[in-house]
């Protein structure tokens, strides 16, 4: 599989080859724009699609015929959710991972000792969450992972291993400062779109027809709308024989 490094030694080596074709012969110009649109293009899909592993090694699922699942929550905590949510899982007996915003994590500490005291793992989703994040510089973006480290230490007691970049956007900024923090970077296999999609009947819909045994699942702990798919979602694959297991346990 083409990954960022091997994405360019294969790029120099068809440019030099077109350049010595275009020494000896008329090779249009065009070929050289058609292979730089398409360098690009492949830039572009490592950067959107996190489980392409193109410039981060990342996990995002694990192969198992157990019907091992892992489900994850991005983005909180958040007061009026992430304690509901926490509920349920106690309900169901459920273990997850909570990739926190170190910024959402300042007002928030006592969720965070809960989600700690109640067994389940903490992840790094950098400090800001800004929508600039990936145009970041390598520094500034080490600078919010060790921010969002020291909060949870500080809270918890406890450093953070795991990762998930903001948006799943990777690129090679990221792997410099992830590579920096030594994070182990976890994706997903199955998103429930709860940020985009607003029904909840959808979302259930969603993850319940695609669910497969070893998916990592991403939700959100942000949105009202979570709590009564999330119930749906537990019943739905416990009744089918899935397991939860928690995300370092799965991987
Ligand atoms: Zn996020």
């Amino acid at each position: 599989m083409l990954n960022f490094k091997t994405t360019n030694i294969l790029f120099i080596i068809l440019f030099l080859a077109l350049c010595i074709l275009r020494f000896f012969a008329f090779v249009n110009i065009i070929f050289f724009i058609l292979l730089l649109v398409e360098y690009l293009l492949l830039l572009t899909y490592g950067s959107v699609f996190i489980n392409s592993n193109f410039y981060i090694k990342t996990i995002c699922s694990k192969t198992n015929d157990n019907k091992e699942i892992a489900i994850t929550f991005d983005d909180g905590p958040v007061k009026e959710i992430t304690p509901l949510i926490l509920d349920m899982l106690k309900e169901f007996d459920v273990k997850a991972a909570f990739f926190c915003i170190g910024n959402n994590v300042i007002n928030n500490k006592s969720i965070l000792k809960q989600i700690d005291n109640e067994g389940h793992i903490i992840g790094n989703h950098s400090f800001s969450h800004s929508n600039y994040f990936d145009l970041f510089s390598s520094k500034k973006m080490t600078e919010e992972l060790i921010k969002t480290e020291d909060i949870i230490f500080q809270t918890i007691g406890k450093k953070v291993t795991y990762f998930r970049p903001p948006y799943g956007v990777t690129n090679p900024a990221l792997k410099k400062a992830v590579n920096k923090m030594n994070y182990t970077v976890i994706g997903w296999s199955l998103r429930s779109f709860d940020t985009k999609c607003k029904d909840p009947a959808k979302i259930l819909s969603r993850v319940t027809k695609k669910l497969k045994s070893g998916d990592i699942i991403l939700f959100h702990d942000i949105n009202p709308e979570i709590i009564n798919v999330l119930r749906n979602f537990i019943k739905y694959a416990l009744s089918n024989n899935y397991k939860f297991v928690r995300l370092d346990k799965l991987i």
